[in-house]
């Protein structure tokens, strides 16, 4: 287990004093950024079926990819309590009742302690967010911004159909409200940015002082445009010491008390075209280890709360 950084376990085991497991659904949303309305290619890396084994039985209905979660989770990790996780696609990009038949899905399973809603930036309005923070009083309420960057260029480039004030905007709005925890999702390792670029995103996020962060390595999936772009020579991705690196140095510079809910990625070697590395979670997680032990470093250690 990765030390000098506060993990969401931690977190979690602190705030519900049991082991809490998150079950992550696809509620059969769809994202503008693939349906047309935005653009029909959506970001070079998105595909779907490698983020979550979950998206495997999608075709289920809400409530029975719950239910199978919970039970893998309590089997698996011995977890008593869940947050069930909305993780495919856009998963605000609907009407608003279809929206609220969906999350109170949740309330069907008395050990559902939590609420997450994974989305864009650009997919969110006050009406939501009212409907969001409405689970507030009886379940703890995340929602999980997809940013990646801070750069535009590099939003640009990878055709997240959004920029990097969208976020911002997002997360005042979001913040209107009391009852809701805001995740960002990063990216290191995008095409094009540099490591200056990618420690300046973990500086201006660092100063959000965000409740929680998932960072991920950059991988690519079969069918990806971004695999098109591998296979023509024009980009490689990090090599597990260099994302070791990046990752570290990223985490020196966010707040201590965001939580870090993710620093690798999953993927079913199936799915994947490259880097291998990533299929050996537990081997980046314990280089990861090594790298802030090796340094004396921790989560934090180059905050600075102004730019
Ligand atoms: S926003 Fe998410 S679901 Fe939509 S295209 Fe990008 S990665 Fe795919």
């Amino acid at each position: 287990m990765v030390a000098n950084m506060y993990k969401f376990s931690e977190y979690l085991r602190k705030r519900f004093g049991v082991r809490v497991y998150k079950v992550s659904i696809d509620a059969g949303f769809s994202c503008p950024n693939r349906d047309g309305s935005k653009s029909k290619d959506g970001c070079i890396y998105c595909d779907n079926r490698g983020f979550s084994f979950n998206s495997r039985i999608a075709s289920l209905p809400i409530e029975e990819q719950i239910a199978k979660g919970i039970e893998f989770g309590k089997r698996r990790f011995k977890a008593q309590k869940f947050i069930v996780y909305f993780q495919a696609y856009t998963n605000t990009y609907a009407p608003l009742e279809v929206l609220k038949k969906k999350y109170d899905a949740i309330r069907e399973f008395e050990d559902v302690v939590g609420l997450s809603i994974g989305t864009r930036p650009d997919c969110i309005n006050g009406k939501i967010l009212d409907l969001i923070e409405s689970y507030a009083p009886d379940y703890e309420v995340w929602i999980e911004y997809g940013l990646q960057s801070i750069h535009n260029k590099t939003l640009e480039f990878v055709n997240r159909g959004h920029v990097y004030k969208d976020f911002l905007k997002a997360v005042n709005l979001t913040r209107e409200r009391k009852n809701i925890k805001i995740c960002v999702h990063v990216i290191i390792g995008l095409p094009h940015e540099t490591k200056g670029d990618i420690l300046k995103t973990a500086e201006v996020l660092g100063r959000l002082r965000l409740d929680g962060i998932k960072i991920h390595p950059i991988h690519i999936i079969k069918g990806t445009k971004l695999e098109e772009i591998y296979k023509k020579g024009q980009y490689k991705p990090l090599e597990l010491d260099a994302y070791v690196n990046l990752a570290v140095g990223f985490l020196e510079r966010v707040w201590s008390e965001t939580v870090i809910q993710r620093i690798t990625a999953d993927c079913p070697r199936e799915f994947l075209v490259a880097p291998m590395w990533i299929v050996d979670k537990n081997k980046a997680l314990g280089k990861i280890e090594e790298k802030f032990l090796q340094m004396n470093t921790f989560q934090g250690r180059l905050y600075q709360e102004r730019g």
